[in-house]
């Protein structure tokens, strides 16, 4: 493919030859509620591109994109999630990525991601946010397995009887439930990621201690860079490292900085703010496009300027061999370990500080 006009050969180079992995987007609510065709390119009309319009196969091709999270359609919310729901959606979804397999391939692992990445085909991987409706025994998480979920997320913007979200500072002390270690174990099991994004602090941190496996945080904003409801401690960050885990940083502005600056350069100061954090093996990416978030970076209105950000972590010093794993060696290294089976990080590598 030919470099974008705006970026350095250097920096294309780099991001043509990396694995580049976006943890999290939400565009198959558009596809399976509003017929939005994955295939044909669109445009966001506005200046901050909010909302939605940020994702198709067109421009995942343009963003040098190897794989993408994909949250499955279904509304998180246990009114909407009757018995069943949840696997019939992602049913839906498994048959439909069979209709769409010349140009998106469904992977199940990482090494599905390697084989589309072979073939030059991008990939996504299907997610749940939220696990309202979802009733944790043991056959029906090995049949989201099978029809191809990747990840579940234990709680989002509602009550699950899973987890408590951040979203009410009344909830941020509440103990994991029962039936959230149980679930933990069963998806440990059956080979599914478990996801912590918009989990309340005492619920999140009962549920990495309780991690046998590398945990993810799809897509979230830090406290140390914008305190807010939305956003996790550096103690959180510091145990998702613990265990291995990655945090995906979400690209909305409003959840990445204090600052008027609403440019690329957020996400860089991120970035680089996880780097001293918890090191260079931790870090990923996790857009939230097409998550109805009121804005994106103004340089960065969709994932086909992905290679921008390439480009601005290798201008701002970050040495390569971070920036590959930051574009997606890491959250590649936490599907392998967890999806595929495949044995984690070499225990001789140093850890981050506790
Ligand atoms: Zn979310």
């Amino acid at each position: 493919m030919k470099p974008p006009p705006d970026i350095s050969r250097e920096a294309w180079q780099i991001h043509e030859h990396s694995i580049v992995i976006d943890l999290h987007a939400d565009t198959l609510f558009l596809v399976f509620m509003f017929g939005y065709r994955m295939g044909a390119r669109h445009r966001n009309p506005f200046p901050r591109s909010p909302f939605i319009y940020h994702v198709d196969i067109p421009r995942l091709r343009e963003g040098g994109v190897t794989a993408i999270g994909l949250t499955a359609p279904v509304i998180p919310l246990n009114i909407l999630r009757r018995r069943g729901s949840v696997l019939r959606a992602i049913q839906k979804v498994d048959r439909w990525a069979g209709t769409m397999r010349t140009q998106l391939v469904m992977a199940r692992s990482g090494a599905d991601i390697l084989k589309a990445r072979e073939k030059g085909v991008p990939a996504f991987f299907l997610t749940l946010e939220g696990a309202h409706g979802v009733r944790g025994e043991l056959e029906e998480i090995e049949a989201f397995k099978r029809h191809g979920l990747v990840s579940i997320g234990l709680a989002h913007l509602t009550r699950s009887p899973k987890a408590y979200p951040n979203r009410r500072a009344r909830w941020r002390e509440r103990r994991l439930p029962e039936a959230g270690y149980a679930l933990i174990e069963k998806m440990e099991a059956t080979g599914l990621i478990v996801d912590l994004a918009h989990v309340a602090s005492r619920s999140f941190l009962d549920a990495v201690e309780f991690c046998k496996k590398p945990p993810i945080v799809s897509h979230t904003g830090f406290q140390s860079m914008k305190p807010m409801w939305r956003n996790i401690s550096d103690y959180e960050a510091k145990r998702v490292a613990k265990k291995d885990g990655v945090l995906g940083v979400v690209f909305h502005p409003g959840y990445l900085t204090r600052s008027r600056n609403r440019s690329l350069d957020c996400v860089i100061e991120n970035i680089r703010f996880l780097l001293k954090t918890v090191g260079d093996d931790f870090v990923a990416l996790g857009s939230d496009f097409d998550g109805w978030v009121p804005s994106m970076p103004t340089d960065m209105g969709d994932v086909s300027y992905l290679p921008r950000l390439t480009d601005r972590m290798l201008r701002d010093g970050i040495p390569v061999d971070s920036i590959r794993k930051i574009l997606g060696g890491n959250a590649m290294r936490v599907i392998r370990e967890v999806c595929d089976g495949l044995p984690g990080r070499d225990e001789m590598t140093p850890r981050p500080a506790e």
